[in-house]
């Protein structure tokens, strides 16, 4: 049997939110220009700019089902990307 367990490792956000896709119930959405829609389990790159896609997460709990579509994607966790990229908001904000 196996189970899910996260690692911590060090992202560069930036480069995160260029290229992550984000998994809602149905579809998903490029974080870079904000694309609804996508087909997550086929796209490579977004429709709408282009992104090549290198991340995936999702707002929902199906994450087996996701991680075993997209193997090819490194999977993060939504709730610590929104944290990290919020503080980059803010740090943005401030410069
Ligand atoms: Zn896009």
């Amino acid at each position: 049997m196996t189970e899910f367990i996260r690692v911590w490792k060090e992202f560069d956000i930036k480069d995160v939110s260029g290229h992550l896709l984000m998994v809602g119930d149905l579809t998903g959405d490029c974080s870079s220009c904000r694309h609804l829609g996508i087909d997550y389990s086929q796209a490579k790159t977004c429709p709408g700019c282009g992104a090549e896609f290198k991340y995936i997460a999702t707002r929902t709990r199906d994450t087996r089902r996701i991680k075993t579509k997209r193997p090819d994607l490194i999977f993060i966790d939504f709730e610590d990307y929104k944290k990290a990229s919020g503080k980059l908001r803010a740090r943005d904000l401030l410069s």
